[in-house]
């Protein structure tokens, strides 16, 4: 599967970004509302369309990494209907 920006927001995805500059180590946590807004809820959302848009807010560096965090067990809970679907019952 693909992810665009607005079905990381529906399955409640964090994605964080970290800068792989020893110097800096900076981490953030993606505003995916604010990319869905600027390029649209269809815009795909993979590690390799989000990472060139990226730079590092700290140190201006391009080299950063992606992490995708899926949503904790309390949110799941906050959801079931999307997840019962998800496993085809
Ligand atoms: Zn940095």
């Amino acid at each position: 599967m693909a992810w665009t920006f607005q079905s990381l927001i529906d399955d409640r995805m964090t994605v964080t970004a970290y800068c792989h500059n020893p110097a800096c180590n900076h981490n953030a946590t993606l505003d995916l509302k604010r990319m869905r807004d600027r390029f649209g809820p269809d815009a795909p959302a993979m590690r390799d369309d989000v990472l060139p848009m990226l730079y590092c807010s700290k140190c201006g560096g391009k080299k950063l990494g992606l992490i995708y965090t899926p949503p904790s067990p309390g949110d799941r809970d906050a959801a079931p209907n999307r997840y019962a679907k998800a496993k085809g019952k």
